[in-house]
């Protein structure tokens, strides 16, 4: 019981041998912070290690041979994982997106996914790669319960990736990925494009057309202020206005109301029918107001923002044998606590201010 009376039920509320909810139980209420913002959303890092070292999110002069990865031993097991994601999902999450560092480097993933779909009252589970090892794993995380995936993919042109990933990696072998995600049935695919000015905004177009022509949706994102090793400037950001604009002129295009409060991506369908596409405008449209997002570290500590200096360990709670009624306690207070905004109160002087990496906490 929390310390104003309301209770997280850990499993479902159901006597043994009925089907009956059990009226002694109360119905569980929804956890908010205070800024009126459920908790919805878990993202979860499985990793902190990637095998890119994209520009924008792990540039090779921050995170070389020197660089500390996270040890084995720091790291959640699955079960530990998976014990959480259960106590974060009786706390009101029904969304889970695997992501990292790159997950698919994780060994086994798919038995941590199988694991994850297990859990009663998980509506939606899913997973962000940039599919360099996917097209080998498609099959496999189908079969463990992956409901579907994002890819992220931030050009068409070859040298434009390559200079973008900084691993020499081909965009072949990405849409190959694509291609077999598509052929285990993990649809919709969504691609992820992160649009940087002077680097790959004059691919926006082809993008959106080539993938439109495969009933596939591209989410354009602002270049965004993660963690201080990309030397980020406000003037590398390419409005997603200017990015609708762009695919507007060519493919006619008309607004979506948003599928659920929280959603990221602000949608738009062309208007001949043939699809839509998502823009993801962190930076010149905050959506905080509407963030109903938790990140779970690879190291499992709970982040409140993508954007956050600091975590709260959970691994602790669980590796000195707190029960389930203790950690959803601590989570409970943690997120009623939370008025986190930080894309809201963006300035000049924000930047520099220091923040975890985005792939330690997860995209
Ligand atoms: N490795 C996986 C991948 O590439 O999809 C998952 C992790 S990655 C951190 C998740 C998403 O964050 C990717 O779509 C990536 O492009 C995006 N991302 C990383 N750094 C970013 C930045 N500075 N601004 C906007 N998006 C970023």
């Amino acid at each position: 019981m929390s310390k104003d009376g309301e209770k997280v039920p850990l499993t479902p509320s159901r006597r043994s041998g009925s089907s009956d909810p059990d009226p002694a139980e109360p119905i569980p209420s929804v956890l908010t912070d205070t800024l009126d913002r459920p908790l919805r959303d878990l993202r979860i890092s499985v990793t902190d290690r990637c095998n890119f070292r994209c520009t924008y999110c792990m540039p090779r002069q921050a995170f070389g041979r020197g660089f500390q990865f996270l040890a084995r031993t720091e790291i959640l097991t699955f079960e530990e994982t998976t014990r959480l994601a259960r106590i974060f999902v009786a706390c009101g999450v029904g969304k889970v997106r695997i992501t990292g560092g790159e997950p698919l480097v994780r060994r086994d993933l798919e038995k941590l996914i199988a694991m994850l779909a297990g859990i009663d009252g998980l509506r939606d589970l899913t997973l962000t790669s940039h599919r360099s090892l996917l097209h080998r794993k498609a099959r496999a995380l189908k079969e463990a319960g992956l409901g579907r995936i994002t890819v992220s993919l931030d050009s068409l042109d070859n040298e434009v990736f390559k200079t973008m990933n900084d691993v020499d990696f081909p965009v072949k072998r990405v849409l190959d990925g694509i291609e077999a995600a598509v052929k285990a049935g993990l649809a919709p695919v969504k691609v992820n494009m992160v649009v940087k000015k002077g680097l790959n905004d004059h691919n926006v177009v082809q993008m959106a057309r080539y993938f439109r022509d495969r009933g596939q949706i591209v989410r354009f994102i602002e270049y965004m202020d993660v963690g201080n090793t990309n030397g980020w400037r406000l003037d590398e950001v390419v409005p997603a206005g200017d990015i609708v604009r762009a695919i507007n002129a060519q493919m006619p295009l008309e607004p979506l109301d948003p599928d659920y409060r929280g959603e990221v991506a602000k949608r738009y369908r062309y208007k001949d029918g043939s699809g839509e596409i998502g823009v993801i405008a962190s930076v010149t449209q905050p959506f905080c107001g509407d963030c109903t997002r938790a990140r779970l570290s690879a190291d499992g500590k709970l982040y409140t923002c993508l954007f956050a200096t600091k975590g709260h360990d959970l691994r602790s709670l669980l590796r000195a044998g707190s029960t389930d009624e203790e950690i959803a306690e601590f989570l409970r207070s943690v997120w009623k606590a939370r008025d986190d905004r930080y894309s809201d109160l963006r300035s000049s002087q924000t930047p520099d201010l220091p923040k975890i990496e985005m792939s330690y906490v997860g995209g």
